[in-house]
């Protein structure tokens, strides 16, 4: 579709923007952050003190955005391996619910026995972790966020840009009951920069970022959204072959014949 075109083509252009320049931006701080440190330290009065402080949380701040343009330029790095995604969920609870606040209630709700997931375990963990402080950005005042996996068999839009996967999908859900998006926001969520988010809170990266991951994944992201019901995204891993084939997939559940 058009918008995919788009949505493409601006991912290309980021990608090769931030190739271009995030490296030279990151020596650049990298200087800056060394030369606050040195005058912090021969500072004696206060409110020099608090200028430098303000200048080195701001240069760190253009660091870790640094860092992410750099991650999201880096497309090749990625790699996949048969990951168990119920355990790498339960290795992130105590991350989860510290990161989420403790007006967030977190339900996890893992299908057991799951199929491995061919996929990168780093960038699983930070797409998770990324969708869980969104659910957190759209709760303010608390609300409750589901964790959830199963198997698929297929996707649930058939052709829609990606190849189907012959051996099924380990789904992620992330569900949240906060804001919910509008309808105008849904349409470009997966857009690199959109945000709707105040200068320095939101980058507008994290969701074209783990639907780039997807895509290179041969996966698969899915968002359903109503404004003031909440959210839910769920990503579809692609089930890793070795085990596609054998006995890790739920019984009710088997990989579809053929293909
Ligand atoms: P950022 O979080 O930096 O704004 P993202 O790409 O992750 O960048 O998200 C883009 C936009 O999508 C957000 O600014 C927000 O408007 C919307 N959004 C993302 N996740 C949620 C959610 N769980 N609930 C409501 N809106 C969301």
């Amino acid at each position: 579709s058009e918008a995919a075109l788009r949505q493409a083509q601006k991912m290309e252009a980021v990608g090769q923007l931030t190739g271009g320049i995030a490296h030279d931006f990151n020596n650049m701080l990298t200087s800056i952050i060394g030369a606050l440190d040195i005058v912090s330290i021969r500072v004696t009065d206060e409110r020099t003190a608090k200028v430098v402080r303000a200048a080195t949380e701001a240069a760190g701040r253009a660091a870790a955005l640094t860092q992410r343009l750099l991650a999201f330029s880096r497309r090749q790095s990625l790699d996949p391996r048969p990951v168990d995604v119920n355990a790498l969920i339960q290795s992130m609870h105590m991350l989860l619910t510290q990161t989420l606040g403790e007006r967030i209630q977190v339900q996890v709700a893992l299908a057991t026995p799951l199929a491995r997931a061919l996929v990168d375990v780093n960038q699983l963990e930070s797409a998770l972790l990324n969708l869980c402080i969104n659910a957190r950005d759209a709760m303010p005042a608390g609300g409750h966020l589901r964790i959830a996996t199963r198997y698929a068999a297929a996707m649930p839009f058939p052709g829609d840009g990606a190849e189907a996967h012959a051996g099924g999908y380990v789904v992620v859900e992330v569900a949240d009951d906060g804001a919910g998006m509008e309808p105008a926001v849904k349409d470009r969520a997966f857009e690199p920069f959109f945000t709707t988010k105040p200068i320095g809170q939101g980058t507008g990266l994290g969701l074209s970022m783990i639907y780039g991951f997807m895509q290179q994944s041969k996966g698969f992201i899915d968002l359903q959204s109503a404004p003031g019901k909440g959210t839910t995204i769920s990503l579809y891993l692609p089930v890793a072959p070795a085990l596609a084939e054998g006995v890790a997939l739920p019984r009710d559940a088997q990989a579809p014949k053929g293909e």
